[in-house]
């Protein structure tokens, strides 16, 4: 089809269960379009780390609630690498801490947390030209997104990457701790009953089990081509 000239930069919404490469897939289209990319878990990450700090348990809603809504987040990029901003200080590594993962579960079932990002999470992607993942992002905060990708894969597979990950970064733990925590946490996303991780009724299935992030990401990149998005970042989109 001729280019009209009405290509507008697209609302993409990426969701999927912990290490489903949901987050690596949408950080790399985005950048191949051009577009911002936003990680809404690193947000949830970031209240658990701040509320742990300040003492406060993961399980005290309206305090939570408090932190989260007085936490000024920036997010920019150190090559490929995202970097999260928390009142001006850099938490990239401490959030990425697996017991922070689980914190971040938590404190996101509190309504009233969730509802002190979901502004701020719509606000991010108003003008569009935006990447945004996490768990409900098509279902709840962007339900009119231009385009909805659900990113699953077999649960072994993604304890394997989460293993693989941690190894890298030099933790020990074992592979059927990883597999354990991993399947626990996605029952408690599934079955929490705000804003629970299920796929969006038109959003696209991919399943990542055999895929590599390059697959994923073509197939991503399709799908927006498909509905009108052009290149306009790092990368060539013909
Ligand atoms: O994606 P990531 O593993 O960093 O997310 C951490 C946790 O934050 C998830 O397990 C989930 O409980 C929560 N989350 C959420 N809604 C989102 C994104 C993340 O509830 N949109």
């Amino acid at each position: 089809m001729a280019d009209t000239g009405r290509r507008k930069p697209l609302i993409i919404a990426v969701d999927g269960p912990a290490s489903s490469g949901k987050g690596t897939v949408a950080r790399t289209v985005a950048l191949l379009l051009g577009y911002q990319y936003i990680d809404t878990g690193a947000m949830y990450r970031a209240v658990a780390l701040v509320a742990r700090e300040r003492g406060i348990s993961w399980d005290a809603e309206d305090a939570v609630a408090e932190v989260a809504a007085g936490l000024h987040f920036a997010f920019s990029f150190d090559g490929e690498l995202l970097q999260v901003l928390v009142d001006g200080r850099d938490v990239t590594a401490d959030i990425r801490q697996e017991h922070i993962g689980q914190g971040a579960s938590d404190v996101s079932r509190h309504p009233t947390v969730r509802r002190a990002l979901l502004g701020l999470q719509r606000a991010l992607a108003r003008r569009g030209g935006v990447v945004m993942d996490g768990r409900d992002i098509g279902t709840v905060v962007l339900p009119d997104a231009d385009l909805k990708v659900y990113l699953d894969a077999k649960v072994e597979e993604r304890a394997q990457r989460r293993h693989a990950e941690l190894s890298a970064k030099g933790e020990v733990v074992g592979f059927g701790e990883v597999l354990e925590a991993l399947r626990a946490r996605d029952k408690q996303d599934m079955e929490r009953p705000v804003a629970p991780l299920c796929q969006a009724e038109d959003a696209v299935f991919l399943d990542s089990t055999h895929l590599t992030i390059e697959e994923g990401v073509d197939a991503v990149l399709e799908l927006a081509k498909a509905r009108g998005a052009k290149a306009g970042g790092a990368g060539r989109l013909d």
